[in-house]
């Protein structure tokens, strides 16, 4: 035994001090026989230490007499080799039968050192043989779960590469990735900020993407959560934002989605080396990611970056083409494409739906009279007006130079005319100045609804009320006309106000 080891424990079964003596003897030193008396077995308490002994002695008297649920409970007992002594006069068994009791071997009295010696050298190579297949099958199994987490997560990389580029709208982009991480983490909701240079130059504008299924104020938490990150990542104040919904396709059940600590992974996203986004992972449990677990999920939002980079200047483009260059309210061609939507909506839901047709009065005097860059003036101020007017769910299109339409869901033709009522006179009241001289304008307007049971279409309603709009500007100008109540609801006077 070198020096600071210390001795290996052999466990005796019930041997008699003669035996214990004659196997300490044969070993010599190095290791301790702890020699337990018959009636005091070991069991449970001592077969569960840590220690486990490497050879165990156990004389047939003793093992004969054993209940068969202990020697059940020795046999299968990974503790260490055994050895079965027989005294002299016992009836010799077979060899077969030793083995299958789990005995490595047996030796038969008188004891000698060698028998001893011989008998022991052989358990503790099995046992040394045995160590080293558990330490291999240790070793493969390390190997094998490497592997299958490489496996998991290359598989990983390339779904998410392959669906990352099969979109172009952030929000699809969004939600597969978050199917796709869930291979990885658990995860189980994705949300995302994006910025840009406010247009005013202060300061960025965000649009953030929030999983749908939340509470009002673990949504709030993370808005809040998602513009702290902007702000900080982007080393600018957020001036405004937007929120979209994600919808994701399976829905959680009784889940919890506040941003808990631990739970939240925060991945940067950039381009080149300008960040444009913060990615947020909640995942289900607290979570400590290992070395190539950071380097995967880099590597993938590497390219969920691009992708969403992409989709986001296609969103942009889009929204561009959508609108009207002069005023940023929609355009003609989206307008038509919204009251189609309408109307085979209100066919199918039996909805009310209105139209306003209005049309600036004398506009082309205040062109001749202020110059073109005044009347772009007022006709940016007359699509504000709209807008301030409107509710979310409805539309104001700049229809030609200076008409516009505004499309009202869910809107009888009392309620379209009451508005109508207030625009007309938010323009009229409206103060506009040039070169220090105040002028006023005003806007004709016509109303048209679908009639119940009608089969409308998109054209019919553009053209009753612009038809309503031609008597509005004939029965004076700055008036508001309802189709098929022409002339009966006009009101105020014409002409631009020069004050
Ligand atoms: P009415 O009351 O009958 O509608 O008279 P109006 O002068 O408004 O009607 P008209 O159709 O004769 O003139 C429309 C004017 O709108 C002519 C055009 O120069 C002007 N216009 C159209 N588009 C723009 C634009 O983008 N900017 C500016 N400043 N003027 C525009
Ligand atoms: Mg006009
Ligand atoms: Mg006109």
């Amino acid at each position: 035994m070198k020096r600071g080891e210390r001795p290996e424990l052999l466990w005796g079964l019930g041997l008699s001090a003669e035996e214990a003596q004659q196997i300490e003897a044969a070993v010599g030193p190095g290791f301790i026989l702890r020699n337990f008396p018959e009636g005091q077995l070991p069991w449970r308490k001592e077969m569960d230490q840590e220690e486990k002994p490497s050879v165990i002695w156990t004389p047939w008297r003793v093992w004969r007499d054993m209940t068969e649920h202990r020697r059940e409970g020795y046999r299968h007992w990974e503790g260490g080799q055994r050895i079965l002594i027989q005294d002299e006069q016992d009836e010799s068994v077979e060899l077969e039968d030793v083995l299958e009791q789990g005995f490595l071997t047996v030796i038969r009295k008188p004891l000698g050192r060698a028998k001893i010696q011989d008998a022991f050298f052989r358990a503790k190579e099995v046992a040394g043989l045995y160590d080293d297949i558990y330490k291999m099958t240790q070793e493969i199994f390390m190997e094998r779960e490497l592997l299958a987490r490489k496996t998991d997560q290359l598989m990983f990389l390339n779904q998410m590469l392959t669906r990352a580029t099969e979109s172009l709208e952030a929000e699809e982009i969004l939600a597969a990735a978050r199917e796709d991480l869930a291979i990885v983490l658990p995860v189980q909701a994705v949300h995302a900020v994006f910025w840009r240079p406010a247009e005013d130059g202060v300061g960025v504008d965000a649009e953030l993407h929030l999983h749908s299924r939340m509470e009002s104020s673990v949504q709030s938490a993370w808005i809040d959560f998602l513009l702290e990150s902007a702000s900080g990542a982007a080393h600018a104040a957020v001036h405004e934002y937007q929120l979209t919904l994600i919808h994701p396709d399976e829905p959680t059940k009784g889940a919890d989605f506040r941003p808990l600590e631990g739970q939240v992974v925060a991945l940067s996203m950039s381009t080149g080396k300008v960040a444009f986004g913060v990615l947020c992972l909640l995942c289900s449990e607290p979570v400590r990611l290992a070395k190539d677990q950071v380097q995967t999920l880099r590597a993938a939002v590497g390219h969920l970056s691009l992708a969403l980079k992409n989709a986001l200047a296609f969103q942009q483009v889009r929204a561009r083409a959508s609108r009207d260059g002069l005023t940023h309210i929609y355009n003609r061609q989206s307008l038509d494409e919204r009251l189609m939507e309408e109307l085979s909506r209100g066919k199918r839901y039996g909805e009310r739906l209105s139209l306003l047709m209005l049309d600036l009065d004398h506009f082309k005097q205040v062109n001749d009279t202020y110059g073109h860059a005044v009347g772009d003036e007022v006709l940016k101020a007359t699509a504000g007006i709209l807008q301030d007017n409107l509710r979310n769910t409805d539309m104001a299109a700049r229809y030609g130079g200076e008409e516009f339409v505004v499309v009202l869901p869910h809107t009888t033709e009392e309620q379209a005319w009451k508005l109508a009522e207030r625009i007309r006179h938010g323009i009229s009241a409206k103060r506009f100045r040039c070169n220090g001289t105040p002028f006023n304008v005003t806007a004709s307007i016509g109303v048209a609804s679908v009639r119940i049971n009608a089969l409308d279409r998109g054209e019919d309603l553009l053209q009753r009320a612009d038809k309503a709009l031609y008597r509005a500007k004939n029965e004076g100008r700055n008036m508001v006309v309802v189709s098929g109540m022409e002339g009966s609801a006009g009101k105020g006077m014409a002409n631009v106000n020069m004050a």
